[in-house]
């Protein structure tokens, strides 16, 4: 029963990097290399690359629009295998992330071996953010996902070199940040029967020992003496007693700024409806419905790693929503442990149920900005697809810049209203409130409306429904269905003083 999952959470990729404009012989050390070049290139930089004659003549019959725009190979010993891309510097950063996702998988297609990537042509600034992002897609791209086949896949790239640049990159930041987006995947990955609660739980345990994370495991026993009877209804239908509520804590020795982060996380191990059974379609990928606790505990890996200056607390709430004799039923009457009173209407509507307790203990420790993740609503699928996520906040000023965020690092948030008038939809004859309305559309509204009653008044809050968890043929920078989505976001709203200082002006 009990699985144990081996993850090499500690490995940190070395980044290599050659300065200045690199010679032919140096060219001859890597087995592929990308050139990205701008879209409307200067005469003068086909003289800098080379074979650039030959390549400058490919081009001109080059199907408009591919990314690589051509793939050609040196003529050296290895015979490197050349990918060029033609760039418009103009793009948004979700386009600029999707040509580098196409750029990698022109590399992954092949056996790969060791790449080199040169972007050159731009402007210093837009060549070191693009360079930055072309890395995130290669850091990603060649991340091997859980296989069970009895001949495993192996990382078809084997080293990364930044060629080219005129002054050395710092890239521990981006390694760190697509770490946190590989662990979310691979733990997203997972089939229900290996990520059960209990190799889950043990994995975070053993994480929270190697990066010195403080760890509080809430049993069921000790929800009880909480009187988390939201979370208690979903999880008493397990067959075992393995839910829990887990607080990590990441407070590290240098702390310049003593603000308190909480990050949330809905963690289904696998999410069968309960009673109101799922159907087929609607089942058949739940094993991903602990999305939203993989993208929590993947951005404090991303944070440890970052060594960013501030107090974390990471909530994760991790159980099953199963059938069963002793599962929770529409119409059951149960008690957050806020105190406000719950009328069940639909047992599927279970991530709200553990939520709600879970920004409630979240709130208690008054964090100076909170945020949650969960894959909570189909609507909200309906209403944006899976390109982006949907956004809700309890500060009406915050919906634009949090847009903007998202916007500027390519992955990309959807504002909705909530608040009172959508309270009224969820007012009960028998309870406090209704979980959720038994007709009318808009339930993710409605879901984020029903959150905002558990977190503890004046507290900045902020609620991603991911509906961008899963996207066929992957999103950005990102070449897999399970996109990792929100660990990079995160990263950004941190760097961003207008939400965590409300400041007025943009930071860098
Ligand atoms: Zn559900």
């Amino acid at each position: 029963m009990n699985n144990q999952l081996i993850y090499n959470y500690k490995k940190t990729q070395r980044i290599t990097q050659l300065l200045g404009k690199p010679k032919i012989s140096d060219l001859e050390k890597y087995n592929q290399l990308i050139i990205v070049i701008p879209k409307k290139e200067s005469k003068s930089i086909w003289n800098l690359i080379p074979q650039g004659k030959k390549i400058k003549e490919l081009i001109k019959n080059y199907s408009k629009g591919s990314s690589p725009a051509i793939t050609s190979r040196l003529k050296n010993t290895k015979q490197t295998s050349l990918h060029i891309g033609l760039l418009n510097s103009k793009l948004e950063a979700f386009d600029r992330l999707a040509f580098s996702r196409d750029m990698i998988k022109s590399v992954t297609q092949e056996k790969a071996g060791s790449l080199a990537i040169w972007v050159l042509g731009f402007e210093t600034d837009f060549q070191k953010k693009f360079t930055e992002e072309i890395l995130s897609a290669a850091l990603v791209g060649q991340f091997i996902l859980p296989s069970f086949k009895s001949k495993s896949p192996t990382q078809k790239i084997t080293s990364i070199s930044l060629i080219g640049l005129d002054k050395k990159m710092i890239t521990k930041d981006i390694v760190a940040e697509s770490d946190g987006n590989n662990l979310t995947r691979w733990l997203t990955a997972l089939p229900s029967n290996k990520l059960d609660a209990d190799s889950y739980i043990n994995l975070i345990e053993q994480m929270s020992n190697d990066f010195n994370w403080e760890i509080d495991i809430f049993r069921s026993d000790d929800l009880k003496k909480m009187e988390a009877g939201a979370f208690l209804a979903v999880s008493q239908g397990n067959d075992n007693n393995s839910a829990a509520i887990i607080k990590l804590k990441y407070k590290p020795s240098n702390i310049e700024d003593s603000k308190l982060i909480s990050l949330i996380g809905k963690g289904i191990i696998f999410d069968t409806g309960g009673t109101n059974l799922k159907p087929f379609n609607s089942m058949l990928e739940m094993h991903i419905d602990m999305n939203g606790s993989a993208v929590a505990l993947g951005s404090l890996l991303a944070i440890t790693k970052q060594k960013l200056p501030i107090e974390v607390d990471c909530w994760l709430a991790i159980t099953e929503n199963r059938t069963g004799p002793l599962a929770y039923k529409s119409q059951d009457v149960v008690k957050a442990a806020n105190g406000k009173t719950i009328q069940t209407i639909h047992t599927d509507a279970e991530g709200r149920m553990v939520l709600a307790d879970t920004l409630y203990f979240a709130s208690l420790e008054k964090p100076d900005f909170m945020i949650d993740f969960a894959t909570l609503t189909g609507t909200c699928v309906s209403a944006l697809t899976n390109n982006y996520s949907g956004v809700f906040t309890n500060q009406p000023y915050m919906q634009t810049i949090l847009k903007e965020i998202g916007e500027d690092c390519g992955e990309r948030v959807w504002p909705f209203p909530i608040g009172s008038e959508f309270l009224v939809k969820l007012k009960s004859e028998t309870a406090d409130l209704m979980q959720c309305a038994p007709a009318g559309g808009g339930d993710h509204i409605l879901a984020a409306t029903f959150l905002n009653e558990f977190v503890e008044e004046d507290i900045p809050w902020v609620h991603i429904d991911l509906s961008s968890a899963t996207n066929a043929g992957g999103l950005a920078h990102v070449p897999t269905k399970i996109t990792g989505f929100g660990v990079r976001y995160l990263l950004n709203i941190l760097k961003d003083n207008r939400i965590l200082n409300n400041n007025k002006s943009k930071s860098l």
